[in-house]
Protein backbone atom coordinates (compact mmCIF):
# COMPACT_ATOMS: atom_id res chain seq x y z
CA UNK A 1 0.00 0.00 0.00
CA UNK A 2 1.48 3.27 -1.08
CA UNK A 3 0.29 6.89 -1.77
CA UNK A 4 0.99 8.92 -4.55
CA UNK A 5 2.88 12.09 -3.71
CA UNK A 6 3.75 10.89 -0.19
CA UNK A 7 7.70 11.57 -0.04
CA UNK A 8 8.17 8.89 1.86
CA UNK A 9 6.20 5.87 0.31
CA UNK A 10 8.54 7.15 -2.83
CA UNK A 11 11.33 6.44 -0.77
CA UNK A 12 10.37 3.36 0.48
CA UNK A 13 9.74 2.05 -2.84
CA UNK A 14 13.41 3.16 -3.83
CA UNK A 15 12.08 5.74 -6.49
CA UNK A 16 13.67 8.39 -3.87
CA UNK A 17 16.65 8.86 -2.83
CA UNK A 18 17.98 8.54 0.96
CA UNK A 19 20.66 7.27 3.16
CA UNK A 20 19.32 4.46 4.09
CA UNK A 21 20.18 2.70 7.62
CA UNK A 22 18.32 0.34 8.34
CA UNK A 23 15.43 -2.33 6.58
CA UNK A 24 13.35 -5.17 7.13
CA UNK A 25 9.61 -6.26 6.04
CA UNK A 26 7.44 -3.53 8.45
CA UNK A 27 10.09 -0.44 8.43
CA UNK A 28 12.81 1.65 7.36
CA UNK A 29 15.44 3.91 8.58
CA UNK A 30 17.04 6.79 7.10
CA UNK A 31 18.66 10.43 7.75
CA UNK A 32 16.29 12.82 8.01
CA UNK A 33 17.55 15.62 4.86
CA UNK A 34 16.83 18.63 7.88
CA UNK A 35 18.34 17.89 10.55
CA UNK A 36 18.23 19.29 14.08
CA UNK A 37 21.87 17.78 14.17
CA UNK A 38 24.14 15.65 12.59
CA UNK A 39 22.71 12.22 12.21
CA UNK A 40 19.28 12.93 13.60
CA UNK A 41 17.10 9.84 11.37
CA UNK A 42 13.68 9.09 10.65
CA UNK A 43 12.04 5.94 11.18
CA UNK A 44 9.29 4.87 9.12
CA UNK A 45 6.17 2.12 8.81
CA UNK A 46 6.72 0.43 4.79
CA UNK A 47 2.90 0.70 4.91
CA UNK A 48 1.57 4.25 4.51
CA UNK A 49 -0.23 5.75 7.48
CA UNK A 50 -0.80 9.14 8.06
CA UNK A 51 -2.00 8.73 11.88
CA UNK A 52 -1.13 6.47 14.28
CA UNK A 53 -4.40 5.59 14.09
CA UNK A 54 -4.40 4.20 10.87
CA UNK A 55 -1.37 1.99 11.88
CA UNK A 56 -1.47 -2.10 12.95
CA UNK A 57 0.04 -1.68 16.68
CA UNK A 58 2.30 -4.26 15.84
CA UNK A 59 4.31 -1.97 13.21
CA UNK A 60 4.05 1.00 15.45
CA UNK A 61 5.64 -0.87 18.05
CA UNK A 62 8.66 -2.04 15.83
CA UNK A 63 8.83 1.48 15.12
CA UNK A 64 9.50 1.90 18.49
CA UNK A 65 12.19 -1.21 18.67
CA UNK A 66 14.04 0.27 15.46
CA UNK A 67 14.16 3.76 17.19
CA UNK A 68 15.46 2.13 20.19
CA UNK A 69 18.15 0.11 18.37
CA UNK A 70 19.17 3.01 16.89
CA UNK A 71 19.45 5.12 19.69
CA UNK A 72 22.41 2.94 21.06
CA UNK A 73 23.71 3.27 17.53
CA UNK A 74 23.79 6.82 17.81
CA UNK A 75 25.80 6.65 21.09
CA UNK A 76 28.77 4.82 19.39
CA UNK A 77 28.73 5.47 15.87
CA UNK A 78 31.29 8.92 15.91
CA UNK A 79 28.29 11.19 16.01
CA UNK A 80 28.20 14.10 18.26
CA UNK A 81 25.66 12.17 20.91
CA UNK A 82 25.85 12.75 24.46
CA UNK A 83 21.83 11.62 25.13
CA UNK A 84 18.82 10.84 22.67
CA UNK A 85 15.21 12.55 21.80
CA UNK A 86 12.44 9.86 20.33
CA UNK A 87 10.15 12.25 19.00
CA UNK A 88 6.83 11.70 17.03
CA UNK A 89 4.54 14.32 15.85
CA UNK A 90 0.97 12.52 15.60
CA UNK A 91 -0.81 14.97 13.33
CA UNK A 92 -0.04 18.39 11.59
CA UNK A 93 -1.36 20.33 14.81
CA UNK A 94 1.09 18.32 16.65
CA UNK A 95 3.74 19.31 13.55
CA UNK A 96 3.71 16.60 11.71
CA UNK A 97 5.16 17.90 8.38
CA UNK A 98 4.84 14.67 6.72
CA UNK A 99 1.31 12.87 6.48
CA UNK A 100 3.40 8.92 6.60
CA UNK A 101 3.73 8.28 10.56
CA UNK A 102 7.92 8.85 11.34
CA UNK A 103 9.59 8.62 14.42
CA UNK A 104 12.37 11.01 15.01
CA UNK A 105 15.08 9.70 16.32
CA UNK A 106 17.55 12.86 17.39
CA UNK A 107 21.34 12.52 18.35
CA UNK A 108 21.15 15.70 21.45
CA UNK A 109 24.64 17.61 22.95
CA UNK A 110 24.46 20.22 25.49
CA UNK A 111 23.99 23.16 24.03
CA UNK A 112 22.53 22.17 20.93
CA UNK A 113 19.51 24.90 20.91
CA UNK A 114 17.03 21.89 20.16
CA UNK A 115 14.01 21.23 22.60
CA UNK A 116 10.24 21.69 23.04
CA UNK A 117 9.10 25.42 24.18
CA UNK A 118 6.08 25.25 26.99
CA UNK A 119 3.45 26.51 27.55
CA UNK A 120 2.89 30.12 29.80
CA UNK A 121 1.61 28.81 33.05
CA UNK A 122 2.96 25.31 32.62
CA UNK A 123 4.44 24.31 36.33
CA UNK A 124 0.68 24.70 37.76
CA UNK A 125 -0.37 21.88 39.73
CA UNK A 126 -4.03 21.02 38.59
CA UNK A 127 -6.05 19.84 42.08
CA UNK A 128 -6.08 15.81 42.46
CA UNK A 129 -9.77 16.19 41.54
CA UNK A 130 -9.23 17.69 38.49
CA UNK A 131 -6.03 15.10 37.44
CA UNK A 132 -8.79 12.31 37.90
CA UNK A 133 -12.08 13.76 36.56
CA UNK A 134 -9.67 14.00 33.05
CA UNK A 135 -8.53 10.28 33.75
CA UNK A 136 -11.81 9.28 34.08
CA UNK A 137 -12.23 10.39 30.36
CA UNK A 138 -9.06 8.73 29.07
CA UNK A 139 -9.45 5.45 30.86
CA UNK A 140 -12.94 5.26 29.32
CA UNK A 141 -11.73 6.31 25.67
CA UNK A 142 -9.06 3.60 26.07
CA UNK A 143 -11.22 1.00 27.05
CA UNK A 144 -13.45 1.93 23.83
CA UNK A 145 -10.45 2.14 21.82
CA UNK A 146 -9.48 -1.58 22.64
CA UNK A 147 -12.98 -2.78 22.20
CA UNK A 148 -12.64 -1.70 18.95
CA UNK A 149 -9.23 -3.42 18.08
ZN1 LIG B 1 3.42 7.33 2.51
Amino acid sequence: LTEVDCVFCAIVAGSSPASMLYGDEQVVAFLDIRPVNAGHLLVVPRVHAALLSELAPVIGGRLFQVGMALDQALRCSGVRCDDVNLYLADGAVAGQEVPHVHLHVVPRFRGDGFGLRLPAGYGRRPEREALEEIAGWIRRALGEVEDAR
